[in-house]
């Protein structure tokens, strides 16, 4: 059973959302403020955190950008603030997903089911992108000028030069996307698509948002190139095997 947390100050949201969601067979555990949500995370890993961001001890977003230092936690961010910028400052702090209030409960609940299922499954994203011989499973190495880059769908781990980078959920989809499809030029509509079921045009900044934290992360190699008005490009290249 999937365990979600949920930080909400207002009860009467927190205490409908988490009666919804155990109805639809989850476990819930509600928090009142950041404080007692960062606590309960200090000990507990939850498969996903619904996350306020007006909260009277601090914002939300800064809160999660926080989380995703040490955690691959994914996140929908349930907030008031509505409108486009709101939703790109969503994504900039790693979000998954983002529902304005007010909602449906069951507009929720399958979101929820959405971010669950996509966040669930590296070996069975692995499975269907492997060929006959299974060959994806195993590690790939791509160089990029004095970059090196370890990439294990399998074990859901990337490496740059020996070190470990810890991606969102969100993020690594969008790499596995690009890798996947590596040297063909992937439209951000389709990479917003793939990897968050969004189709509206205008949301086609969140993908430009999560490259920008992507490359952050992966360091000054040119990974991933812009192809301006366009989409991305993965460009590294595989390591020759002798
Ligand atoms: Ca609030």
């Amino acid at each position: 059973m999937s365990l979600i947390f949920i930080t909400e100050d207002e009860a009467v949201i927190r205490e409908g959302v988490r009666k919804y969601l155990e109805k639809s067979g989850y476990s819930v555990l509600g928090f009142e403020t950041l404080k007692s949500a960062r606590e309960a995370l200090s000990v507990t890993k939850p498969d996903l955190l619904i996350q306020d961001v007006m909260l009277p001890d601090g914002d939300g977003f800064e809160f999660v950008k926080e989380l995703h230092e040490s955690s691959d936690i994914p996140v929908i961010f349930m907030t008031a603030l509505s409108g486009e910028d709101n939703k790109v400052t969503g994504f900039e702090n790693g979000a998954d997903d983002y529902i304005t209030k007010p909602f449906s409960p069951k507009e929720l609940v399958l979101r929820v089911q959405a971010v669950l299922r996509r966040a669930s499954s590296p070996s069975k994203n692995a499975a269907s992108g492997a060929g006959a011989n299974g060959a994806d499973l195993s590690e790939r190495t791509f160089i990029a000028e004095d970059g090196r880059m370890t990439f294990n769908r399998y074990e859901h781990k990337v490496t740059v030069n020996g070190a470990a980078v810890a991606l969102t959920s969100a993020e690594w989809r969008i790499l596995d996307l690009l890798i996947k499809n590596a040297m063909v030029v992937l439209p951000r509509a389709q990479i917003l698509k793939e990897c968050f079921d969004y189709t509206e045009l205008s949301y086609e900044r969140i993908a430009d948002t999560h490259i920008k934290n992507l490359r952050a992360k992966l360091g000054p190699y040119p990974w991933i190139e812009t192809v301006r008005g366009y989409g991305y490009k993965f460009i590294a290249h595989p390591e020759s095997v002798n």
